[in-house]
């Protein structure tokens, strides 16, 4: 609740600064000082060619946890991590060797342009980015602006659209400051975004036949027919996947990384009642709860152990669900229903779908 409260006062309080750029002059000071906000893990709008993006350094968790706050979602959602170029793309990613010559025709072709790679991530990609997936979307933006301040930073900028949930991406700064104004120290204005179409995403993968091919997850600017002069394409589901080098739980594989164990929700105040021959282990928020003090679990994980910060436990979230479906000493996950509000809401989402997963 505190969080909650401290969060709305806080935000209220935030003066949001608007600094044009025109990338045909030399801003190097205000990339400079874009990058400086981002690497204090504060939020900056920056714009690319489609929409206005809400940026976090990519590798700052608390950063990324407050885009999914300031922007209320329910729920998380990958994030594309914007890069400065294509040579950037080893900083991040794993690239299977049999793809690599085909990721070169890629990006060679469509960088700088709306196109998002989705590919094995590096272990440095925190969690909360990618929603716990082995892979991580990566994208070069035709954009100056947001490759200048990726370039400026030293590091990938994670962006979703700079707006509210619920309401329409935004395509010029006013825009935004009519969204975020007030919850977010800076936006960098340079005018109107030139494409209306989001980006195409494709992930590489092998074709039946082993070969390398492209898999089409969201169509966009980068058609088909563009595609197909360089590569194969394959349906959404078709081709199968190359592993990352990072190892990965089965269940990684979802569109979300989701638990193989079966999950249930239970209100931290009310006692459990565990089946005789079932090994439980508790996910806790805070680890104090009526429920965390019976003594029917093999294994407790808390999620922001003591202080009860709505922001840690959803940087947590992912790391600890996977630490507990891996934990041999327990059969059935057991998870406190969280507060439902800010970021509760946001997890209680990810908690809600694991535990619909029982049974399937
Ligand atoms: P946008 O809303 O344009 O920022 O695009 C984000 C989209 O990228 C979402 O629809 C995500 O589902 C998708 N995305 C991001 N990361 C991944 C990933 N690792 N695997 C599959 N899709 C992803
Ligand atoms: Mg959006």
């Amino acid at each position: 609740m505190i969080d909650f409260w401290w969060s709305m006062v806080y935000d209220s309080r935030m003066e949001t600064r608007v600094i044009e750029v025109d990338p045909l002059e030399d801003c190097r000071r205000i990339y400079k000082e874009a990058a400086a906000v981002l690497a204090e893990g504060g939020l900056v709008a920056i714009p690319t060619e489609t929409v206005y993006g809400l940026g976090a350094d990519a590798f700052n968790p608390d950063a990324v946890a407050k885009v999914f706050e300031v922007k209320g979602r329910p729920s998380f959602d990958p994030l594309i991590c914007h890069l400065p170029n294509g040579k950037a793309l080893k900083d991040i990613t794993e690239i299977p060797e049999a793809l690599q010559p085909l990721v070169d025709k890629l990006v060679k072709e469509f960088w700088p342009g709306p196109m998002t790679l989705v590919l094995p991530r590096k272990e440095c990609v925190p969690d909360i980015v990618t929603s716990g997936l082995p892979t991580v979307a990566c994208r070069v933006t035709s954009h100056e602006v947001m490759r200048a301040v990726a370039r400026a930073l030293g590091r990938p900028v994670a962006a979703p659209s700079a707006n509210r949930f619920g309401h329409i991406s935004p395509t010029s700064a006013p825009a935004v400051m009519k969204e975020l104004g007030g919850s977010i120290p800076l936006v960098l204005d340079a005018g109107a975004c030139s494409e209306g179409l989001e980006s195409t995403i494709l992930q590489p993968c092998l074709d039946e036949k082993g070969n390398p091919a492209v898999r089409v997850l969201r169509e966009g600017p980068v058609t088909r027919e563009k595609l197909r002069k360089i590569c194969k394409v394959v349906k959404p589901g078709k081709g199968s996947d190359i592993e990352a080098a990072t190892p990965c739980a089965p269940g990684m594989l979802k569109s979300h990384y989701a638990p193989t164990k079966p999950l249930l929700l239970h209100d931290p105040k009310e006692p459990f009642t565990p089946q005789e021959g079932v090994r439980y282990g508790l996910i806790t928020y805070q680890g104090d709860s009526p429920l965390a003090a019976q003594d029917c679990w093999e294994e407790v994980m808390p999620l922001s152990p003591g202080s009860g910060r709505l922001a840690e436990a959803a940087v947590r979230l992912f790391a600890v669900m996977r630490a507990m479906d891996e934990c041999e000493a327990v059969d059935v996950i057991v998870a406190e229903e969280l507060p439902k509000m800010g970021l509760g809401m946001a997890m209680m989402d990810r908690l809600n779908r694991a535990a619909a997963q029982r049974g399937e």
